[in-house]
């Protein structure tokens, strides 16, 4: 994951990934971007003495194209100035900063597999669009993905998890229950179910929280979904079989 595309607030747009055919950038088109100060920041430009360029608030659109496929991407956000001293002449300049506020459609934080089922994957893409809108409810649509994934793989949503009668089992005994199925997963899955409680609960996400549950899925789904060591395993074995012979490769 190239955390930089993933800031919230930006001198330029970076050239995120397309959404549509994931192997593009999204690249501004003319007129990028349309900006115009905000009358609150108007009025306080005009109310307040001790008024500073730092102030001044801008909403801006733009509008990015894939260079591959050609899926057009909206953006909007707010536009801040900020002031610094140039060091070689000595003088206060102002810089611009873009802080993204929506995004749409919005490009994958970490790659969609295929193989992954639709009521998963729907969930996952929701995630990507809310993590420029509100943190905590990106984090929230992680745990229902979990609970998804858990339907997925038919882990039981009844049983007896921790207590001794049997219930509706909750996204912690499921997840246990599912270590017994398919072990070795259930730091990750837990890990992405603390951030998701914690979103919901504390109605805020931690941004660089977000991130890792983003790269700790990512890492569980190319396992789980992808099978990817599974599959660069049996690689691995063709090539000892074949001792490296092109031709048994084919077959
Ligand atoms: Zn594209």
């Amino acid at each position: 994951m190239k955390r930089d595309l993933w800031n919230d607030r930006f001198s330029n747009l970076p050239k995120w990934p397309c959404p549509k055919c994931e192997s593009g950038s999204l690249v501004a088109m003319g007129g990028f971007p349309h900006s115009e100060e905000t009358e609150e920041s108007k009025s306080e430009r005009q109310d307040h003495l001790e008024w500073e360029p730092e102030w001044v608030r801008e909403s801006f659109v733009a509008l990015l194209k894939c260079d591959e496929c050609g899926e057009v991407v909206t953006v909007a956000g707010t536009k801040r100035l900020w002031t610094y001293e140039d060091h070689e002449s000595h003088e206060q300049c102002l810089g611009e900063s873009l802080i993204v506020r929506h995004i749409y459609p919005a490009p994958h934080i970490i790659e969609v597999s295929g193989e992954l089922p639709s009521e998963c994957a729907e969930h996952l893409e929701l995630a990507f669009e809310l993590y420029w809108v509100d943190k905590a409810a990106a984090a929230n649509r992680l745990r229902i993905f979990v609970e998804r994934l858990m339907d997925h793989f038919d882990v039981p949503v009844e049983g007896k998890g921790n207590k001794e009668k049997n219930h509706a089992l909750n996204l912690s005994e499921r997840i246990t229950e599912f270590e017994k199925m398919k072990p070795g997963h259930k730091d990750a899955l837990d890990a992405l179910r603390f951030v998701g409680n914690h979103g919901s609960h504390a109605g805020q996400s931690d941004q660089k929280a977000l991130l890792d549950a983003f790269e700790i899925l990512e890492g569980a789904l190319s396992e789980l979904v992808d099978n990817k060591k599974a599959k660069l395993a049996a690689k691995a074995k063709a090539l000892i079989q074949s001792k490296g012979n092109p031709k048994a490769w084919a077959k």
